[in-house]
């Protein structure tokens, strides 16, 4: 069986792990690879790579830095279906999905082809009697990214390009779940000339995490992944002294309106719940179906939700794959059993599904629970599965109340046909990312990316203009150019008292 190596300094490296995990193909449940779970030592055999390559990678003149990330956004462009091949056979979605996915994380290569004017400072001429102010911004160092199973090309994508086109150097540590499409990354950006380590990939759990945060050379921390781990991620690294931004889980609403179409919002929430078996963090969990006409949304999902095509995601066929792992079909089956005890009504049932042929794979099919309460288990956790939750409220503030008392805070959607609700509700709703119609509102590349509340720890959402930012600090240069030993321009005698603008 294939052990998957680390990248370190531009080659694969074995070092001295402390042990290995196993990596499977969900859609049959068998064991594909193992994956190096990384040591203490490894790590700091990473970060030594990237620290060695900042100087040289920092000082690189700009333009020639962005013809590297134009050569790389070729070379995932040509390989995106070799990418795309590897998230689905680790992770299980759909290869159009899967596809979507490796576009997506494209985006913000693209996003950094434009590093030369994102990075562009600002400069005042004559602020004082012969003063000129300027700023300017400087790489970190070496970043670090740790990255959740759930989309292995596009989340470490929404980190390492804006990075590396910074200036800075960078350590990927993808999940142990699906950690393949790295290491082609990581050979891509080798072909498209990025010098040895400047971008690194370190396999790993827990400990691996540990050591990336706790070493003195690295200078900032970018995470991905459930709620629990970025909290903590945060607070050690905030306590290690290092820039932090960490992205946690979700719970995302989205408001039917009576004005809405039904059937136009019943195809988009079936596609947003089940889409990537829900395993999306912008996934929608919890339909609220507003007012009258609640009980034809639910019937018109309902009628969706049981012909959606389950099957393993390499078929063209299929339009939802298995979930990731064994342990997570049955802690998902074990939150609809909770659904049902406390009170919801399974509508669909998607337990116990059986794909003929793939009868050890992890699968599930849809499920839709009605009259979801706010103080059940299916609804207060985040499922990260093809569960759908309705909620019912009598009409759009309530709505708005609702998805303001959940503690996360990632996505948002509303389904109506009436601007005044639309902008009352885009207003209100304390989310960081929200669509009008829209039931996945992931930003463009040009845009920042993050939630509120449990959903981001730190102040910065990645990519985008927040993300040019995260990975720079700013300098601001204050300079006069007196003329040698010409008269004291009036205004510029040395002062004791602090300097004003005269
Ligand atoms: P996870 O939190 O289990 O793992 C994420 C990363 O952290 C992995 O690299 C893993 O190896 C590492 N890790 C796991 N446990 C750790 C620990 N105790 N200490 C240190 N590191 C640890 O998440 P996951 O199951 O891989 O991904 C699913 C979660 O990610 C969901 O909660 C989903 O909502 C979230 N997610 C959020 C976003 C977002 O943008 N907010 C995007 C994608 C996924």
């Amino acid at each position: 069986m294939a052990v998957i190596e680390h990248w370190i300094g531009g080659r694969t490296a074995t070092g001295s792990p402390a042990g290995t995990a196993p990596v499977h193909d969900p859609a049959t449940g068998r064991q594909r690879h193992e994956v190096l779970l990384a040591s203490p030592a490894d790590a700091a055999a990473a970060v030594d790579a990237a620290r060695a390559a900042f100087d040289g990678w920092s000082q690189t003149p700009l333009m020639r830095r962005t013809r590297v990330l134009f050569a790389f956004r070729e070379l995932v462009n040509r390989h995106a279906v070799r990418l795309a091949e590897l998230v689905t056979a680790e992770h299980g979605k759909v290869l159009s999905d899967a596809l979507g996915e490796v576009h997506r994380g494209l985006e913000v290569v693209e996003f950094a082809c434009g590093i030369p004017t994102l990075l562009k400072g600002d400069f005042s001429d004559q602020v004082s009697t012969g003063v000129d102010t300027w700023s300017f911004r400087e790489p970190l160092g070496v970043c670090t990214g740790i990255t959740p199973f759930n989309f292995p090309v596009m989340v470490p994508m929404w980190m390492f390009p804006v990075a590396i086109a910074c200036g800075n150097t960078f350590v990927l540590k993808p999940s142990e779940r699906a950690p393949s499409a790295a290491m082609l990354l990581a050979e891509l950006w080798r072909e498209a000339g990025l010098p040895d380590g400047v971008f690194n990939v370190l396999h790993g759990d827990r400990a691996a995490v540990d050591a990336l945060i706790d070493a003195p050379d690295v200078a900032a921390v970018s995470f991905v992944g459930s709620t629990p781990v970025a909290r903590y991620v945060h607070e050690r690294a905030s306590a290690a002294g290092k820039r932090v931004q960490a992205l946690g889980g979700a719970k995302n609403h989205a408001v039917v309106l009576p004005d809405a179409d039904p059937d136009y919002a019943a195809d988009h929430l079936v596609a947003a719940a089940y889409g990537s078996a829900g395993e999306r963090c912008m996934a929608i969990s919890a339909a609220v179906a507003v007012g009258q006409g609640a009980d034809r949304v639910v019937e018109a999902v309902a009628e969706r939700a049981r012909a959606v095509r389950v099957g393993p995601g390499t078929s063209p066929d299929s339009q939802m794959g298995p979930v990731v792992t064994r342990e997570a079909r049955e802690r998902i089956t074990g939150l609809i059993g909770t659904g049902a005890e406390q009170g919801g009504r399974i509508v669909v049932d998607g337990r116990g599904y059986v794909v003929p042929g793939h009868e050890e794979g992890f699968f599930l099919g849809p499920t839709l629970i009605d009259q979801v309460r706010r103080d059940m288990d299916v609804y207060r956790e985040e499922v990260f599965g093809p569960v759908l939750c309705v909620v019912r409220a009598d009409d759009v503030d309530e709505a708005i109340a609702l998805i303001n008392a959940n503690p996360y805070g990632n996505g948002t959607a509303l389904f109506t046909s009436g601007g005044e609700a639309a902008r009352r509700f885009q207003r209100g709703v304390r989310v960081g990312m929200i669509g009008i119609n829209v039931p996945v509102p992931v930003p463009m590349a040009f845009y920042s990316f993050g939630g509120w509340k449990e959903s981001l720890f730190g102040d910065k959402h990645v990519h985008g203009p927040e993300g040019v930012g995260f990975y720079t600090r700013a300098k601001v240069v204050t300079a006069r150019w007196p003329r040698p030993r010409a008269a004291v321009p009036e205004g510029a005698a040395a002062t004791f008292d602090f300097p004003t603008n005269a």
